[in-house]
């Protein structure tokens, strides 16, 4: 009897006509069929707004988003709790269901007011982790309007397509961080004296990104030209968080505050205002009078500060994240068999270092660093297998290294 040649059960093709011919339970299908099927899927997700893709999403509730935030920031209990809310909404409105009614639920974007170091940058990047999405960090100072000498804001994209090995559709529910969103605030009240290259275009280029539209993205990004190849990437579902210190603002509040309180309808009175931090008083207006557009504004419609350091939030930034800088220390010499350990009041020997010479959380690092430099370098050749670092320890490293130089500095 003749061999039975196999086929494609869908289309038919001999095994020999086929790159691929794949056996199921008593069907055949080949190559080809795969690929056909394969884009007859993308196009019925695309069509229905099928969001299986999103299966891979993990939705948590705020309070778990908010649990997991505390794992790694220290503090900012209201900043926690708002972008909880916010990107739990978020991806609510990704996973909703085309339905007939005409609630449509409109982005959370987000925006972050608060001093350098604070842990902006530190609370997108935990919810990226969170929810194991691309995340892009871009920097608004570069950005420029098209035709500039500069970035476009274009290139924000190619770097979320980046993030996210070029996989668009990975990208299209990705997270933007844009640094430095103060710096394109309008530099006068009157925009049409000179041209405002780095400010005013900037906010309207950045409108449409932000509201949702399909943008041609160069994927290397650099300059669009004629022949370059683009990519098309729909912002509808990439949630973006801007971060800025607005240096200056605090006047613009506590203006508005001193205003309010003479006026019947206050709710705050003078002396209940906490003047060591202005900023939890922020209201969008505030941001306007700063320089924003409205329509900036209005489509970062979640706004939320940082607090400043204390000592007692620096002192826990050392030892309580999941990676906090001591526990990586620790690992660091543990791999040479030397266990670390460092003493209360060392720990708050360096909190205050870092206050006094203004350095915030970022200075933690520097401090640390030039205590243990020597021991880092001495210890691995050695046989000692303890190091404790007693305050006493910490100062003569410090002085040793650092402060001298900080004090030439200033
Ligand atoms: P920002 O974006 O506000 O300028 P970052 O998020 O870059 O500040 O913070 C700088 C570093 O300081 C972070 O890498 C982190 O180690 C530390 N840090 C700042 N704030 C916190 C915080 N609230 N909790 C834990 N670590 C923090």
């Amino acid at each position: 009897m003749a061999k039975e040649i196999l086929e494609c059960s869908f289309c038919g093709r001999k095994k020999p006509e086929t790159s691929l011919l794949i056996a199921g339970i008593d069907a055949h299908i080949c190559d080809k069929c795969i690929e056909q099927a394969h884009g007859i899927v993308l196009e019925e997700i695309k069509q229905t707004g099928n969001t299986d893709l999103l299966a891979d999403t993990v939705l948590l509730k705020p309070k778990e988003i908010k649990s997991f935030l505390d794992d790694y920031v220290i503090g900012q209990d209201q900043t926690k709790k708002v972008m909880s809310v916010a990107v739990y909404n978020h991806y609510k409105r990704l996973l909703q269901k085309q339905t007939d009614d005409d609630v449509e639920i409109e982005k959370s974007n987000i925006i972050m007011v608060g001093q350098t170091g604070t842990g902006k940058t530190l609370v997108a990047k935990t919810i990226a982790k969170m929810l194991n999405v691309p995340l892009a960090i871009v920097d608004a100072t570069v950005l420029t309007e098209a035709g500039y000498v500069g970035e476009d804001v274009e290139s924000i994209l190619t770097r979320l397509l980046q993030a996210a090995d070029y996989d668009v559709a990975k990208a299209e529910r990705g997270i933007v961080f844009i640094d430095e969103i103060d710096k394109i605030a309008r530099k006068s009240d009157n925009p049409s004296i000179t041209r405002d290259v780095s400010g005013e275009g900037v906010q309207q280029a950045l409108l449409k990104l932000l509201e949702g539209t399909v943008v041609n993205v160069p994927p290397k990004g650099g300059r669009k030209h004629p022949d370059q190849k683009f990519v098309e990437v729909n912002t509808q579902n990439i949630l973006f968080i801007a971060g800025g210190a607005f240096d200056g603002i605090d006047k613009v509040i506590s203006k508005r505050l001193n205003r309010q309180a003479v006026g019947y309808s206050s709710s705050i009175s003078a002396e209940n205002v906490d003047k060591d931090n202005l900023l939890q008083y922020i209201i969008p207006k505030d941001l306007k009078d700063f320089g924003l557009i409205p329509e900036i504004i209005g489509r970062l419609p979640v706004l939320t500060h940082m607090d400043p350091l204390d000592a007692a939030t620096l002192r826990a930034i050392l030892t309580e994240p999941k990676n906090a800088l001591i526990k990586q220390y620790q690992k660091l010499f543990a791999m040479d068999d030397v266990e670390f350990t460092i003493e209360d009041e060392a720990l708050n020997f360096i909190v205050d270092k870092a206050l006094e010479y203004k350095l915030g959380a970022r200075g933690l690092r520097s401090l640390c660093e030039a205590i243990l430099t020597d021991a880092m370098y001495d210890l691995p050749s050695s046989s000692e297998t303890n190091l404790n670092v007693d305050k006493e320890f910490a100062e003569q490293s410090l002085n040793k290294n650092l402060l001298q130089r900080l004090k030439t500095a200033s």
